[in-house]
């Protein structure tokens, strides 16, 4: 079998096998870029060495050494040769790209010897201890695992023993001062010497890349990714070039276009006399690349060139690293470029518009969960504001919240719920779990591609960096501008895309679609076979759902209307009422309420269909809490035992143990409520039919859709679909205005799915209310099982998700497709939808299409992604 693969072996369709940097790094090679040579060792290389409990095998091993020997052939110098010889970089590489989560060492086989061979040959003493100290600083640190700590001091310590600032001003002699100084660090904390062969250190070098697959912050990385655990990673074997060379070498790191706005200019910065971790690492603030133009205006031009081929190529955005040694452009790597979701949508359009690619690729470039993004609330641009500060808008977006300054604490205070900004001179990829749990990150040094710019723009959060007038005092946990102190817990508001500080809380607004995204909407539509609406209680969110595109409203949950503090007194006193005549009296407060909120919908969906819930929730729901009544009647027997207010609280309290339920999710709630009081359904359906009249009356079409909730048994639906049918035609004959209406059920039991052929003979429509039906499928409380035991079943795997969030095809699923084939068996044309929170996740709306509903419903807010998913399931 062939674990080693040299790099005009391969191509970019092998990432499995090589990773998508080995990939990429075959393919340019193959297509005749300037690529310095190399070989890769095959994930399934990396597989086996776990597989073996950590052991390099020696049929890999022996791959190697002829891979090797063909390299140090190609290149004419050998590893460890003492006139001239080959220095490497031992890169990861996996799959999917994991930035930075894993590890690489450069300026490999530099030892005692060569290193005066290096000097020798370069003609340049001081590159070449400066190349050494770097190796020995990063050898350590990845593969011996000593801290970078203990290097850092020690070099801060030489300079300024000999009084420099910067690290430029060292000579080579003093470079072996420090190299000295490293050695003895890794004696001290490894009781061995540092490593003198090559051989030796190649090898080392190789398993610390495999075991770096399994470091912490890589592992976390794959899991908010999504990345399987099984993948592995590749290992990219490459000859070094060097950009640290001299004031004519240097190195940085090109987008082909804008990975922030998707503006289709060459983005980028770059560093002179540099090795790539510098740009990386955001140790430096790099130059603008248009500043290359001018300072090295050939290599900017072959730069351009090659972005502009590289992208034609791959049909995409790159994100690509070169290093100019003395004059000369080599290309380290091209992937396509993460981007946050304005630059997703704009190059998506940008791109068909060019010719590149054609509109159903662009729909399927555009991953509908970033899309959130586009829809967050922006700082109102009319709002006042007065920055404190600015730095690079290194990923757009607004964010208020409190200051803290280690990833720690963020993650510590996110847990807690609260909303903070992670501030830091730079992040690093062991900061990984603070950028997860902040709102926003801010950093002092570093520049647009530096390390917190990229984690931010794939997290879809506002970051802004190399904000150096921010002097960060990480021991008082405190930043100053000037003479302002910001302090540790303080509130400050971030906007991403100006780059801006400001302090204390800004107005926001709400966002709206931009003319790119509404035209991809508008090719998804085109592609797209099933329908999608939202979920919207009120005229506010209806008007919403219709701006962003929803074709309907799927449902309309009633009791929120019920929830509003303005009713909710009036409910109680309904649910209290000892008789049905004062019961009445009160539904009739809350028929005219109910019904403004459903013209109000009728109207802002302009004849769309609007699906409305009847009464759901329990009762009690709408009652005080028990203990605090027993507390507040408690009270009141002791100052006041003889007031009314006692009196009521003391009938409140009875009415309240009287509904109080063992388990309410399994309790008196839906339709069971329907049934026990008629009225209350009846009350609801009136003012339903009462406002379509009105509606009608003014012109605008309505369709009208009322669900029963929770039906189990087609009695239940049977006496419900007569109570509607009866109250909507008195309403009807008394106005003399007459219009189509559905009368359906929500399916969200199992035995409605199970006998759907039954419950299809009295439903118009069928819409899955996959919350409860998950809930009782699986036998789970939502609310139990999410803070319980869920994410440990997740994390070890006994579920592969969260079934609340992803809907479970295997059990949930099934039962969908016997409601449908059973529903539509009894009536063909029966309407189906989804409605639960699944109706806004991707990947259930995949299963949504193939399962043949109708449609799809979601928040409004949600209605643009759904669009985009739906659209990309068809394809
Ligand atoms: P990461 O995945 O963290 O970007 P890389 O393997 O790409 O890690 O390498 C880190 C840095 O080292 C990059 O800037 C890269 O361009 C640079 N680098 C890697 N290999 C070489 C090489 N052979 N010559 C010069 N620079 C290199
Ligand atoms: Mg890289
Ligand atoms: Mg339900």
């Amino acid at each position: 079998e062939k674990y080693v693969y040299l790099f005009n072996e391969g191509n970019s369709d092998m990432r499995n096998i090589l990773g998508g940097k080995g990939a990429n790094l075959a393919e340019m090679t193959n297509i005749g870029l300037p690529v310095p040579f190399g070989f890769t060792i095959s994930t399934q290389a990396c597989n086996d060495y776990y597989k073996a409990g950590k052991k390099i095998s020696d049929t890999v091993e022996q791959q190697i050494l002829v891979a090797l020997e063909q390299l140090e052939e190609k290149t004419g110098k050998k590893l460890g040769d003492v006139t001239n010889p080959l220095l490497v970089s031992v890169r990861s590489g996996s799959v999917f790209s994991m930035p930075g989560m894993m590890d690489t060492v450069l300026n490999l086989g530099m030892n005692d010897e060569t290193v005066k061979a290096v000097a020798k040959l370069t003609n340049n003493e001081r590159f070449a201890y400066d190349s050494y100290r770097r190796f020995i600083q990063m050898f350590s640190n990845v593969v011996l695992g000593i801290d970078l700590f203990y290097f850092e001091q020690f070099l801060e310590e030489t300079r300024e023993k000999k009084g420099y600032k910067v690290d430029p001003e060292l000579t080579a002699e003093d470079w072996q001062e420090v190299i000295a100084g490293y050695k003895a660090i890794v004696k001290r904390q490894k009781k061995i010497e540092f490593p003198q062969n090559p051989q030796e250190q190649l090898f080392l070098a190789i398993r610390a890349v495999f075991d770096s697959w399994n470091n912490q912050r890589a592992i976390v990385y794959r899991r908010i990714h999504k990345i399987p655990d099984s993948l592995g990673t590749a290992v990219n074997v490459q000859s070094m070039v060097f950009g640290n060379m001299g004031n004519d070498s240097g190195t940085g790191v090109a987008f082909t276009r804008n990975p922030s706005t998707g503006e289709h200019q060459l983005y980028g910065e770059y560093l002179m006399n540099a090795q790539g971790e510098d740009v990386v690492a955001g140790i430096r603030t790099p130059e603008a690349i248009h500043v290359l133009e001018k300072e090295m205006p050939d290599v900017y031009k072959k730069l351009l060139a090659t972005c502009q081929l590289l992208e034609k190529h791959y049909q995409d955005m790159q994100d690509i690293e070169f290093t100019i040694e003395r004059g000369e452009l080599f290309i380290l790597q091209t992937r396509n470029g993460k981007r946050t979701a304005q630059a997703a949508v704009q190059i998506a359009v940008d791109m068909v518009r060019e010719g590149i690619i054609d509109k159903e690729t662009a729909i399927l470039r555009v991953d509908p969960e970033q899309l959130n993004q586009l829809l967050h609330r922006r700082i109102d641009q009319t709002a006042k504001r007065v920055p404190l500060t600015k730095g690079l808008p290194a990923s757009p977006g607004a964010a208020t919240g409190a200051v803290v300054f280690d990833a720690d604490e963020a993650e510590q205070l996110g847990k807690e719920g609260k909303k903070v900004i992670l501030v830091r001179p730079e992040t690093t990829p062991d900061d990984i779990h603070g950028n997860v749990a902040a709102e926003a990150v801010v950093t002092s040094r570093g520049g647009m591609t530096s390390h917190a710019a990229v984690v931010a723009r794939g997290m879809g959060k506002a970051c802004i960096c190399g904000c150096e007038s921010l002097k960060i005092d990480l021991k008082n946990k405190l930043f100053t501008v000037g003479d302002t102190v910001v302090n540790y817990g303080d509130i400050i508001t971030i906007d991403g895309s100006t780059g801006e500080i400001m302090l204390g809380g800004i107005a926001m607004i709400e966002p709206q679609l931009s003319e790119e995204f509404k035209l991809l909407l508008s090719w998804a539509d085109q592609v797209r076979e099933i329908g999608v609406r939202a979920n919207a209680d009120n005229p506010v969110d209806a008007r919403k759902a219709f701006e962003f595109g929803a074709g309907g409203i799927g449902l309309c949950r009633t009791e929120h209307m019920f929830m509003d503090p303005k009713r909710i007194p009036i409910v109680q006193s309904m649910i209290l009422a000892e008789n049905y005549e004062d019961r009445k009296g009160f539904l009739d407060q809350l028929l005219i309420m109910q019904q403004g909120d459903f013209e109000g919908i009728f109207e802002a969906m302009e004849g769309h269909p609007v699906n409305i819930r009847l009464l759901d929730p329990p009762m009690h729901e709408f009652l005080p809490d028990k203990e605090e009544l027993l507390v507040e009647v408690t009270k009141l027997q002791l100052t006041a035992p003889d007031s009314p207010e006692l009196a009521e609280k003391e009938r409140l309290l009875k009415k309240v143990n009287q509904l109080a339920e063992f388990n309410p999710m399994l309790g008196h709630r839906g339709c069971r409520l329907g049934i026990i009081y008629p009225e209350i359904y009846e009350m609801q359906v009136r003012a339903i039919i009462n406002a379509a009249v009105k509606v009608t009356e003014k012109g605008i079409p309505v369709k009208p859709e009322i669900m029963i909730p929770l039906v189990g048994h087609v009695n239940e639906l049977k006496r419900m679909r007569q109570l509607v049918e009866e109250t909507a035609e008195q309403v009807m004959s008394a106005t003399g205005v007459y219009f189509d209406y559905l009368v359906g059920t929500m399916i969200e039991v199992p035995r409605a799915a199970l006998t759907a052929d039954r419950i299809a003979e009295q439903a118009d429509f069928f819409s899955f209310g996959t919350n409860d039906l998950t809930q009782t499928t699986f036998g789970f409380s939502r609310d139990d099982a999410e803070g319980k035991f869920l994410q440990t079943y997740i994390e070890q795997k006994v579920l592969p998700e969260n079934p609340f969030a992803v809907l479970d095809r295997e059990g949930v699923g099934k039962l969908i497709e016997m409601g449908v084939t059973l529903g539509r068996k009894t009536k063909r044309n029966l309407k189906t939808g989804i409605c639960g929170e699944h109706g806004g996740e991707k990947s259930s709306i995949e299963f949504c299409y193939l399962a043949g509903l109708d449609y799809v419903s979601c928040s409004p807010y949600r209605v643009p992604l759904a669009r985009l998913a739906a659209a990309q399931a068809t394809i």
